[in-house]
């Protein structure tokens, strides 16, 4: 008789791989998401896709409206109902008629248009709202959250999946079994990031898998091997060497998105430092640019002490002495940021 797993099993390993990503840094340069589109979500049916993804903050997200779709577990641990994505919130996939201005002797009558699949001029896509954040002048202020799935450790869609298809490797990454998925879509509701997406091609759910091929061969996942500001760090969560454990676990400025979602998110952020904020006569307050509710809301309340430690440390560094936690956020040597990862992809 074969035995019965329980979801405890499916939801326990060994190890923890987590990511560090430093908000401060963040330019938005979108090389993490076409790194992983690139090599992961080229697939028939996959093409709305975007494993990992940036994003201008506050705004819709991506996923459009992510933040608002439930999922995740309650504060007595109960799984919350959540929403199903849709290929629109996902940027409808919408295509320009190059075509008909470029091929059809049009050029000179017709401009490029995006058209959705039914033909509509589309009302929404990735990056739609890019940079335009919030505040009125002079106080204007936005950053960006890039997000891929977090590889949780209670992960919410491990417990939705009816089929155990959903799993957790010994090293934390999860993965969705693509011979067990029958494309129930539970995993897309029960995930409160929104980061499993269904493909009406293949009829089954995909998501980030954390480039495990390469993570097997001791290198980094591609967003943040080939993040061009140094702006990601990759390692187990245990490693006490390693930047990972040393900002999540020892300097603490280091937090998980949305922690409140109840499922053990393992990408955590570095919180962004802003310029100080101007009065209504034009005079500098010593209020940040970004209001610390903001930040609150994404990181909850651990954030005051990280940004004051944040603070603390680079005016250390501002005044000519030494900070351990500055220079591991300059990381000058990429290697650095990556504990034993720092293979070549081939
Ligand atoms: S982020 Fe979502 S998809 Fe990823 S492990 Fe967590 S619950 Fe599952
Ligand atoms: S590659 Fe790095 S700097 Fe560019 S958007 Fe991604 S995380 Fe930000």
């Amino acid at each position: 008789m074969a035995s019965v797993v329980s979801k405890q099993e499916l939801k326990s390993s060994k190890r923890q791989l987590a990511t560090v990503i430093d908000l401060g840094k963040c330019m938005g340069c979108q090389t993490c998401t076409v790194a992983c589109k690139s090599i992961w979500t080229g697939r028939e049916g996959s093409e709305p896709m975007r494993w990992a993804n940036v994003a201008t903050c506050p705004g819709r997200g991506y996923p459009r409206d992510w933040e608002q779709k439930g999922g995740g577990y309650d504060d007595a641990g109960q799984p919350r109902a959540g929403h199903l994505t849709t290929l629109v919130e996902c940027g409808d996939n919408f295509q320009f008629n190059h075509d008909e201005v470029f091929r059809q002797g049009n050029a000179q009558r017709k401009k490029l248009e995006p058209r959705s699949a039914s033909g509509e001029r589309p009302s929404w896509g990735y990056n739609w709202d890019e940079d335009q954040g919030k505040g009125a002048w002079p106080n204007p202020y936005f950053f960006y959250m890039a997000r891929k799935c977090n590889h949780c450790s209670n992960p919410a869609c491990v417990d939705a999946c009816s089929r155990n298809a959903i799993s957790k490797r010994d090293d934390g990454i999860v993965l969705i079994d693509q011979e067990r998925c029958v494309g129930h879509r539970h995993c897309v509701e029960a995930c409160p990031y929104s980061m499993i997406y269904f493909n009406p091609v293949s009829q089954k759910s995909e998501k980030c898998i954390e480039c495990f091929p390469r993570v097997d061969e001791g290198i980094a996942p591609a967003c943040n091997r080939q993040c061009v500001g140094r702006v990601r760090a990759y390692g187990y969560l245990d490693d006490e060497g390693g930047q990972v454990h040393q900002l999540v676990a020892k300097w603490k400025v280091a937090l998980p998105l949305h922690p409140e979602y109840g499922t053990q998110p393992n990408v955590y952020y570095v919180p962004p430092l802003s310029p100080l904020a101007y009065d209504e006569e034009g005079r500098l307050t010593d209020k940040p640019r970004i209001p610390t509710e903001v930040l609150e809301r994404y990181f909850g309340p651990s954030v005051r002490e990280a940004l004051a430690t944040l603070q603390r440390e680079r005016r250390r560094k501002q005044n000519g002495g030494e900070s351990e936690l500055m220079d591991i956020l300059i990381s000058r040597r990429w290697h650095d940021r990556f504990a034993e990862f720092t293979g070549e992809p081939i």
